[in-house]
């Protein structure tokens, strides 16, 4: 008996395991015909100063299948990963970004724009004549592009990691660690490499500040930040009192729903012109 349903059990998982690995490979299937579709779209969502005043804008990528289902970054992103198709989707973010800051820019509001690189497109050994070769495409600033790396690029081939970074920086790209505090981290690689930003991960703003031990974490990042002299931006703020208990220690950017949700291009710009509009009429 209990070894009957012993193998049932086995079984059933096994077949789980089977209709994982299909779906997963649909879903690969439909990622790599994704781009060519018209089915990818880049949103952005603006970073704000301790006054709201707009800093810079995240690209987030959006994936809305044929089938109208909207799939979520956090399920597509590590299939792309894994597949090596986010070596073509990370170029075409790299020249959605370089377009939007031109049309931002037309539009009376240049800003610093932020995307997300993954390690498995950074480490591409031709990653760095690729950004050099859209930078010059597309005539855009490279001063005004952040690369977001999270901590797991930075535990391996650390020494190649530097190196590349140095080379990107070269060109005139900041770096900015996405996630901070969320990824095993030997922190001696924080003054060994050309950074501009932390980005405090949303998991320890939703403690703050009702949480002592989130405050606590929000704080140290802070003030290692403050002597590092690196950018913060806090991300996944949602409430006033999470922005204003910011705003009363050591007011970094942020980013958050509580400001603006990510949404496409021309939205961000109807939003920018009518609070550009609201300033110069107060
Ligand atoms: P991330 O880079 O840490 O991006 C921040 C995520 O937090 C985004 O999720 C954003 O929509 C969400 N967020 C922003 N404000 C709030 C808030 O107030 N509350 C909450 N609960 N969430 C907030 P999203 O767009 O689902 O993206 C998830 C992750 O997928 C990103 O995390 C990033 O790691 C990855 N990703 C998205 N786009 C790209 C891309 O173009 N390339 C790569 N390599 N990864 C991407
Ligand atoms: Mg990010
Ligand atoms: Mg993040
Ligand atoms: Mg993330």
């Amino acid at each position: 008996e209990a070894k009957g349903s012993g193998r049932n059990g086995v079984a059933l998982f096994e077949s789980s395991m089977q209709a994982d690995a299909e779906r997963k490979l649909t879903l690969e299937r439909d990622l790599a015909l994704a781009l060519e579709n018209g089915e990818l779209a880049m949103h952005l969502q603006l970073q704000v100063d301790h006054a709201q005043a707009p800093v810079g804008a995240e690209l987030l990528m959006r994936w809305r299948r044929a089938d109208g289902v909207l799939v979520p970054p956090d399920v597509f992103i590590p299939i792309a990963e894994s597949s090596g198709l986010i070596v073509p989707l990370g170029n075409w973010v790299l020249r959605q970004a370089c377009a939007a800051w031109h049309r931002l820019a037309g539009a009376g509001h240049p800003m610093p724009l932020s995307i997300n690189v993954s390690p498995a497109q950074f480490r591409q050994p031709d990653f760095v004549d690729q950004v050099r070769a859209v930078l010059q495409e597309t005539a855009a600033p490279a001063g005004q592009l952040i690369f977001e790396v999270t901590e797991g690029l930075l535990v391996t081939d650390l020494d190649d990691t530097i190196a590349r970074m140095h080379e990107l920086a070269g060109l005139g790209i900041r770096f900015s660690v996405d996630d901070f505090g969320t990824g095993y981290s030997n922190l001696a690689y924080l003054k060994k490499m050309p950074l501009y930003e932390l980005k405090i991960d949303k998991s320890f703003i939703r403690d703050t500040p009702n949480d002592v031990n989130g405050t606590a974490i929000v704080q140290s990042i802070l003030a290692m930040a403050d002597h590092l002299g690196l950018r913060v931006v806090a991300e996944g703020i949602e409430t006033a009192q999470q922005a204003r208990y910011l705003a009363d220690n050591g007011s970094p950017c942020m980013q958050g729903y509580l400001f603006s949700r990510p949404a496409p291009l021309e939205d961000l710009l109807a939003a920018l012109d009518k609070t550009g509009a609201a300033r110069a009429a107060a």
